[in-house]
């Protein structure tokens, strides 16, 4: 099969106490390995489609045939949305510097406008989808978010951090309270490797 779960890259405790390990085991062994189980399936036929990147497979959401083109969508997002979740988080975050720090402040007048910014766009999400620090096409960081498992790649636009906001990421700790969440997730950014990511462009 072309498309492989990634193993989580710490222990399911590794979040704890900010993301529990019950929720951490299920959504990655569950959920995630759900999306990539469906799209292996939505390709079975197709075998060029196959040997595209997860990125490109994105890219191209209009060369891919419509009987599974939704399928593609939805559980070739998931995988690449959560392959960068759990990367950017470690044990106890770390914290934001350097230059990327700078062009952040810059962008957004400060690390908490940024926050404060970044959880009002995860919290308008309504239903399932995602927040997203992105780099736009103009080259400038900025903040966006998406439904469902759709991701800025399908736009040609560069997600650096991303927080899942469907209930299955929170709602064994935080249930309805999803605000809770994403200020307790924030404890767990590897702001080192969101910056490596914004380096890499
Ligand atoms: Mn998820």
């Amino acid at each position: 099969m072309p498309f492989e779960l990634p193993p989580l890259p710490y222990a399911f405790t590794a979040l704890e106490p900010h993301i529990d390990a019950m929720t951490m085991e299920i959504h990655h062994d569950r959920h995630h390995k759900a999306y990539v189980d469906n799209l292996n399936n939505a390709l079975k036929e197709h075998s060029a489609l196959q040997a595209l990147s997860i990125e490109q497979l994105l890219a191209r959401l209009n060369d891919v045939p419509e009987s599974v083109r939704t399928a593609v969508r939805n559980n070739g997002g998931g995988h690449f949305n959560h392959s960068l979740f759990w990367n950017q988080m470690k044990t106890g975050g770390s914290p934001l510097g350097g230059a990327f720090k700078d062009a952040l402040v810059a962008a957004f007048g400060s690390e908490a406008a940024f926050k404060e910014q970044f959880v009002k766009a995860g919290l308008g999400r309504f239903g399932s989808g995602w927040a997203w620090l992105v780099v736009g096409k103009d080259h400038k960081l900025a903040i966006t978010s998406t439904p469902n498992q759709d991701t800025p790649v399908m736009d040609g636009i560069r997600p650096l951090l991303g927080v899942d906001v469907w209930e299955h990421a929170y709602y064994l700790k935080y249930q309805n309270k999803r605000q809770a969440y994403i200020e307790a997730w924030f404890n767990v950014v590897d702001w080192a490797d969101v910056a490596a990511r914004y380096a890499a462009k």
